[in-house]
């Protein structure tokens, strides 16, 4: 994969995360479709099922802190960060390509509305199965599918304090696992290995602690019941 169709590939991965999501009214938001729209550019989505909807691996009161608190005020922050600048009209894809020209305030906002969006959409009540041809790609990348969920497991252990646990899809075209501090992806130009973020698992405190405590190993292994594989393999089809 050339430079060029590999920044034009991230920019449909993100048009794949964003859709128009705009919260429906009456749900609280301050942001809502009835109110003339305050940020044109960025827009606070959807979840895409109920809070209760992947229990018993990931609790309705975690689920609705971590989306309606934690994901909702990355967002208001982001949108405060980059208030009267041109980054109000810029594709986030566009930001994370040139994050280490912006401050941290948009770096850390910004990864936490992004990724946040990432994670929802690669989670599902439904069981689903990954394409062969990703399938195909993890055997080709991690020798077994067995081999990649022990990589990633491991990755989203080890790392120390807050942050994410990323399969990504290089430039190359292979698949690697890594991760990230704080709320930085492999879409910014700071991360240590780069690509395309194909599965996301966020592994800060407050994604896991209200219903397994200090236990984080418990909280990854319950993370592999409810991928949704049909949204990885199509991130990895309009990637590749
Ligand atoms: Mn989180």
């Amino acid at each position: 994969m050339n430079r060029r169709k590999f920044v034009n590939t991230m920019g449909l991965g993100l048009a794949a995360t964003s859709l128009p999501t705009v919260l429906l009214a009456n749900n609280g938001s301050d942001y809502n479709r009835d109110e003339e729209a305050p940020f044109p550019g960025h827009s606070f989505p959807d979840l895409p099922y109920s809070y209760n909807a992947l229990e018993p691996a990931i609790d309705s009161m975690t689920m609705e802190i971590h989306y309606d608190r934690h994901h909702r005020g990355y967002f208001k922050k982001f949108m405060t960060a980059i208030k009267g600048s041109e980054l109000e009209n810029t594709p986030l894809t566009k930001i994370f390509s040139l994050m280490s020209s912006h401050n941290s305030s948009v770096r850390n906002t910004g990864g936490g509305f992004y990724n946040h969006t990432l994670f929802w959409n690669n989670l599902s009540p439904e069981k689903t199965k990954a394409s062969p041809e990703l399938l195909s790609a993890i055997d080709s990348s991690f020798g077994s599918f067995e081999s990649f969920k022990e990589q990633f497991s491991k990755a989203a252990a080890t790392r120390f304090g807050s942050g994410w646990a990323w399969l990504v899809l290089q430039r190359d075209g292979s698949l690697k696992v890594s991760s990230t501090p704080n709320q930085d992806n492999p879409l910014m130009d700071l991360a240590d290995i780069q690509g395309v973020p194909l599965l996301a698992l966020d592994v800060w405190e407050h994604a896991y602690y209200l219903k397994y405590q200090n236990k984080r190993t418990s909280y990854i292994e319950a993370f592999w019941s409810v991928i949704n594989w049909k949204e990885v393999s199509k991130r990895f089809k309009e990637a590749g």
